[in-house]
């Protein structure tokens, strides 16, 4: 399949931080994204692993739509917790967990300094051919000391990353230096040169 043949995409989500971030990184090779339209339910995020989670959720809205589809799940490891909260990252502080719930208790449990790591795979369904294929994204960092930007959303703001971050959280980041860096952005520029192979 050619990039002509994929000029929209369905983006099988309902958090706009993420419809935002996808769509901008998606826009300049002339992909647009479409939210997904309502009354759509998504499957519960039952899975292990990012890719048992991403998969259903790209399947259900390329079924729903008949159009290709992608989804995303994505969450931070911490070393000094064995990897955790990695799938659960979204209900790490319980299961309405706000993101300032989940990120106040990653920083009592974790100590400032320790290695993380931002993991994201993002599944992409094409219903007319069948094709399903996962992409994988990761970002390294550490924890930081305190609370620092109004970027982003969830981790960022007390996530330092090892590359051109300046000591600068995530949340510092302008958007253009996020995409560069992040493992939403290297997820889908993976899928982007899939897709112009
Ligand atoms: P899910 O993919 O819907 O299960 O949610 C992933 C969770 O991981 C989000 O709610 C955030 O807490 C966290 N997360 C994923 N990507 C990012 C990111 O780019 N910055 C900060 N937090 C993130």
């Amino acid at each position: 399949m050619s990039i002509e043949a994929v000029s929209s995409l369905v983006l099988a989500t309902r958090n706009p931080h993420k419809l935002n971030e996808i769509a901008r990184l998606l826009e300049p090779v002339g992909i647009s994204v479409e939210p997904l339209p309502a009354g759509i339910e998504l499957p519960p995020e039952t899975g292990e692993t990012f890719e048992d989670n991403a998969l259903p959720k790209a399947r259900t809205a390329a079924a729903a739509t008949g159009r290709p589809a992608i989804a995303d799940d994505s969450g931070i490891e911490a070393a000094a917790l064995g990897g955790v909260p990695g799938v659960r990252s979204a209900r790490y502080a319980g299961p309405d967990a706000s993101d300032e719930q989940n990120l106040a208790k990653l920083m009592r449990e974790a100590p400032a300094g320790s290695p993380l790591r931002y993991v994201c795979a993002l599944a992409y369904v094409d219903p007319r051919s069948g094709t399903e294929r996962v992409f994988f994204g990761y970002c390294r960092g550490s924890l930081a000391s305190s609370r620092r930007g109004s970027g982003g959303f969830g981790y960022d703001p007390a996530f330092l990353p090892d590359q051109d971050g300046d000591n600068r959280t995530m949340a510092e980041l302008t958007d253009r230096e996020k995409d560069a860096i992040s493992h939403r952005g290297r997820a889908l520029r993976e899928l982007v040169s899939w897709l112009q192979r």
